[in-house]
């Protein structure tokens, strides 16, 4: 196949392809090598220009399948938007994990005999 070398605009990989010999192929392969490149790089310009909250990012984050591309090559100025986007919903499920936790203690302290001896041995591990 005919075309010259590109690289990607998202993860840099580079791929060919040429507009006249792929009719078939969408527009955007001028600009990215794969699909989800595309995806995520109009992800992050739209929260790069506030278009969108981190919250609504790291929604349609979620929903993104970004396992084939190669994170590790994506522009610096990218980079550090992706993480933001990454780095707090990190934080936020850790949050819902240690909450999820804490119903789960209050829930059974009630009045369930084999909770109560677990919490005794920990009372006495502690002293
Ligand atoms: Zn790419």
């Amino acid at each position: 196949m005919k075309g010259k070398i590109r690289n990607c605009i998202l993860c840099g990989n580079s791929y060919k392809f040429c507009p006249r010999c792929s009719k078939d192929e969408p527009s955007w392969k001028k600009l990215y090598d794969k699909a989800s490149c595309k995806a995520l790089y109009e992800l992050i310009l739209l929260y790069k220009e506030e278009a969108i909250t981190l919250d609504e990012a790291q929604n349609r984050f979620s929903a993104l399948d970004i396992s084939g591309i190669d994170t590790s090559n994506i522009k610096p100025a990218f980079q550090s938007y992706l993480d933001e986007i990454k780095k707090k919903k990190r934080a936020k499920s850790k949050k819902n994990v240690d909450v999820a936790v804490e119903e789960i203690i209050e829930e059974s302290s009630d009045n369930d005999e084999s909770v109560e001896l677990e919490s005794d041995e920990a009372l006495l591990d502690e002293e």
